[in-house]
């Protein structure tokens, strides 16, 4: 028997209705380059995506148009991620911090149309707009209007002569393309992840859950993720759903610029990477009673392993709690948060940080199994098998790719590259990606693990472990390392820090000294350039 539900189908337009409806008041607040403050409204936020999506439209964009953007995180970006979906295309955010070509790759390979480009971004766009494709440039400004180059469109002039009374919401279905992303090309060519109207929607309304995000009307939301990466968590889109207050740092990313909007916009959720959060830590513990943060309630980290030594200082230092998610291009990103639930609540304080640095549960809808040898390994805590997902916000296949299938399993899974164990509790803990891990003798060592440890030792501010190749045991650790002191810690120093921690054929075989750790576009470490760099690497003697 069929239930008799109505078939309502699940799209972002009706997102702006409601939040014109109930959050007009609402600021969204932005840094501008020139560090000046604009706030505006939820009521003219909604006016003014509907203005770009009838512009978009009067520029002849249609149902399915692949329409990108090269920004910051800023309010106009914000129009154009609620915009471009109510005119009925996609929107395409490209990744600023990539090579120029591979942005031109990414943007003729998605077959955007048009995109919007800040001003700032304007030298960038010119080492690659030769190689583009695209019918029209719209240019975002937030300060006076810049000279154009010939050709290129105003957005502000374009929005103003927008008549928001002429938007009608096109018929979407819910399967409807909405926004895609590429992933960052850590193996092989980026690949297009491709998101449905009905895959954000779930994606904001579990953001926005107690357990995960807990984005509400009240939160102060700041994201340091940027919009280029992954819709910025999904987390825009649940702002507007919930009427949370949105402040956008723009590109003034700085720990200094950061910490005072923390403070001056009473923020209490933020998101980003570790190293964002490593400079913040370091930031503040050089200026311990510089800001007042007391309105800060969760700092999400994720996109690669956040290091137990920061989780543990931010709130012993600081008293702030730093929460750990895990996620993926291909999983929009919401995978698993690592909150403790009160099962735990007599754990001791290690256990609680030991918890809290694992990645966490997942949350609801999606699936997880840890595969090894075509079996699902037990939820032990210590079998390790690589991670598959299945869920409403996770990819099924790649746009337009011959490459990646290998991804998809036949049974519907969606195979991650990480490899982890699942606990009796049903949280994870990332090992390793695949093809980072080092097999030693036949046994699997976690490079996650030794760099977390590594991190907290008090001379080493980064560290990186890489497979060196080795005659007996095939692979050997090498642990490449950042260090602020004059005199480096010695390898054997290193080992003895390490040893309580780990079996002894765990520890690095060497040290190496770098000045910085090569990082993707992402914030990721970018082993692959690390493993380049040391090709050849001769270990010392060891039996
Ligand atoms: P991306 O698609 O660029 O967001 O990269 C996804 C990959 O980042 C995952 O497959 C993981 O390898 C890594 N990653 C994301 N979050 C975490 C985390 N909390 N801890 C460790 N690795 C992470």
């Amino acid at each position: 028997m069929r239930g008799l539900m109505m078939d309502y189908p699940l799209t972002l337009p009706p997102l702006l209705d409601r939040a014109e409806q109930l959050f007009g008041y609402r600021e969204i607040v932005t840094r501008r380059p020139d560090r000046s403050v604009h706030r505006y409204q939820i009521a003219d936020f909604v006016d003014r995506s509907r203005r770009l999506a009838v512009a978009l439209q009067d520029l002849g964009v249609t149902r399915g148009d692949r329409i990108a953007t090269l920004g910051w995180n800023h309010q106009q970006h914000l129009e154009a991620y609620f915009g471009i979906p109510a005119a009925g295309a996609v929107l395409h955010t490209l990744n600023l911090r990539l090579h120029p070509d591979d942005i031109s790759y990414i943007a003729n390979h998605a077959g955007d149309r048009i995109i919007l480009v800040d001003d700032t971004l304007l030298p960038l766009l010119e080492r690659f707009h030769s190689a583009l494709s695209t019918e029209h440039i719209i240019v975002m400004s937030q300060g006076d209007k810049p000279e154009l180059p010939r050709g290129m469109l105003d957005y502000e002039e374009l929005l103003a002569a927008a008549d928001p009374a002429r938007y009608s919401p096109p018929l979407l279905q819910e399967q409807d393309a909405a926004a895609m992303c590429y992933t960052s090309g850590t193996t092989g060519m980026p690949k297009g992840v491709l998101y449905s109207h009905r895959s954000m929607v779930l994606h904001a309304m579990a953001l926005a859950m107690a357990d995960l995000f807990a984005i509400g009307e009240s939160t102060s939301y700041l994201p340091v993720v940027p919009m280029f990466h992954v819709n910025s968590w999904g987390t825009p889109f649940s702002c507007v759903m919930m009427g949370a207050k949105q402040v956008l740092p723009g590109l003034n990313l700085d720990p200094a610029s950061i910490c005072e909007l923390l403070a001056q916009e009473n923020v209490t959720t933020t998101a980003g990477v570790p190293t964002i959060w490593l400079s913040i830590l370091e930031h503040l513990d050089e200026n311990p009673d510089k800001y007042d943060l007391s309105a800060l309630e969760l700092m999400l980290v994720g996109g690669a392993a956040a290091p137990p030594s920061m989780i543990e200082a931010f709130e012993s230092r600081h008293g702030l709690n730093v929460v750990h998610a895990w996620g993926m291009t291909e999983t929009s990103p919401l995978g698993s948060v690592s909150h403790v639930g009160p099962h735990h609540e007599n754990a001791s304080a290690d256990e609680r940080l030991a918890l809290r640095a694992k990645q966490g549960r997942m949350a609801p809808l999606v699936e997880i199994r840890a595969m090894n040898d075509g079996e699902a390994v037990p939820w032990n805590g210590t079998s390790s098998g690589e991670l598959e997902v299945r869920g409403p916000w996770v990819a099924s296949e790649y746009f337009d790719s011959e490459q990646g299938a290998e991804f998809f399993t036949d049974d519907g899974w969606f195979r991650t590259g990480d490899i982890v164990t699942i606990d009796s509790d049903g949280y994870i803990e990332i090992r390793d990606r695949a093809k980072d891990v080092i097999k030693s003798g036949g046994e699997w060592i976690s490079s996650i693990a030794l760099e977390n440890a590594l991190m907290g030792h008090p001379s080493i501010t980064e560290a990186a472990v890489i497979a060196i190749r080795h005659p007996k045991w095939i692979e050997r650790p090498l642990a490449v390392i950042v260090t602020g002191d004059a005199t480096p810690p010695t390898l054997a120093e290193i080992r003895t820090y390490l040893e309580p921690y780990f079996a002894a054929w765990w520890l690095p075989d060497a040290v190496e000294v770098v000045d910085q750790i090569p990082r993707t576009s992402t914030g990721k470490f970018k082993k692959r350039d690390l493993r380049k760099q040391f090709d050849g690497y001769q270990l010392p003697e060891t039996d």
